[in-house]
């Protein structure tokens, strides 16, 4: 069981969770970030990575992912620490005011004060109802393409008519061996210019769509090596492969968090609007955990969100100190130890 000590107990390492990094460290405070997911950047690196933001005010367009690993790399200076992997399961208040925050793993984290930026929840996959799914799980079914690589030379079949199904579709078209992109549909989803070259690459013959059916059984001997496909015409074949990957979407759940004696409102956490303070002090929500009146999930707001709380704590932990904000222009960065 590990014990980390920090300033900041960031929970959650979406957008609104790494540039909290940022305006911390302005203060000099140092930062543990906890996520359910193998890597940062939250709904962005999930569910959009290639898709151009407009509305991130100096950027006319910038890709999710691009904005993700500039996040990082404006927070790098800070050197905040991360658990990744992790679910935040238990938040206490300890008598000194300080916070404890527990993780799955049995991580403990302590820290002066919590910045709830847990989004929509922690995203759990849409599972297909196949009754032996999760005798092959991790031994040829996966939820998450966390590597491309991982799939080069192998056959893949993908599940899903939606972006994520029809985009790495078209990336695994050049790695894997084979795949092959099963719809119970003939209509998608997805963007249409995603549709557009899947079906190129269909006609060019370096991919297989198949539509109107989807999976219905899986085979292997101590690993997956066969998919059976069930069309709408009641028609089934077995096909060969050593991955199935269903990318049905993730279904954000708010989780542990609803039960930590929060306000909660539209299944995410109600704050005073003028601190996104919680109804416990020096606990905080950000990004698109937090709820008040006229709330925008906007990235751009979380980004506000995060600058104000962080100063409210500030004088909340120093209030004999007259806080003065200072320009970045003015200060630069200075590197934490
Ligand atoms: C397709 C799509 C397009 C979008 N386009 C735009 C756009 O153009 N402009 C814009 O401003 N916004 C856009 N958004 C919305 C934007 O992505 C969100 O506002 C933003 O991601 C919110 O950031 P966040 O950091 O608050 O939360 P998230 O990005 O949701 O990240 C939250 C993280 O917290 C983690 N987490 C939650 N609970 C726990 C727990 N208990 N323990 C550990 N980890 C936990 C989750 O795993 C997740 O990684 C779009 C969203 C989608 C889906």
């Amino acid at each position: 069981m590990q014990t980390i000590t920090t300033d900041v107990i960031i929970i959650g390492a979406g957008p609104c969770g790494l540039f909290t990094v940022f305006e911390a460290g302005l203060l000099k405070w140092h930062c543990h970030l906890i996520d359910y997911l193998p890597t940062p950047g939250g709904q962005c690196s999930e569910i959009y990575p290639k898709k151009p933001i407009y509305d991130i005010p100096g950027f006319p367009s910038v890709l999710a992912g691009e904005l993700v690993d500039n996040l990082v790399k404006q927070g790098a200076p800070f050197h905040p620490t991360f658990s990744m992997g992790e679910r935040a399961e238990s938040m206490e208040k300890l008598d000194d005011g300080t916070f404890r925050v527990t993780t799955s793993r049995g991580t403990v984290v302590n820290g002066k004060t919590v910045f709830l930026a847990g989004g929509l929840g922690c995203f759990e996959p849409r599972k297909p109802s196949i009754s032996n799914l999760a005798e092959f799980e991790d031994r040829g079914v996966e939820y998450i393409i966390k590597d491309p690589e991982f799939y080069r030379g192998k056959k893949v079949v993908i599940g899903g008519g939606g972006d994520s199904a029809l985009d790495w579709t078209i990336v695994l078209a050049d790695i894997a061996s084979e795949v092959t992109l099963v719809h119970r549909s003939q209509m998608f989803r997805a963007a249409p210019d995603s549709v557009q070259k899947a079906q190129d690459l269909a006609a060019a013959g370096k991919i297989t769509m198949c539509t109107d059916g989807q999976v219905t059984g899986l085979s292997g001997d101590g690993k997956l090596e066969r998919v059976t496909l069930t069309f709408n015409d009641n028609t089934t074949r077995d096909q060969e492969t050593d991955h199935y990957i269903p990318l049905f979407g993730l279904s954000p759940k708010l989780g542990p968090i609803a039960n930590w004696g929060l306000g909660l409102e539209k299944n995410a956490v109600t704050v005073d609007p003028l601190t996104f303070m919680t109804n416990v002090e020096g606990v905080y929500a950000v990004g698109d955990i937090s709820e008040y009146p006229n709330k925008l999930k906007l990235i751009l707001c979380g980004f506000h969100e995060a600058a104000v709380a962080l100063n409210v704590e500030y004088q909340r932990q120093n209030p004999e100190k007259k806080h003065v904000l200072k320009y970045t222009t003015v200060t630069g960065i200075t590197e934490l130890a």
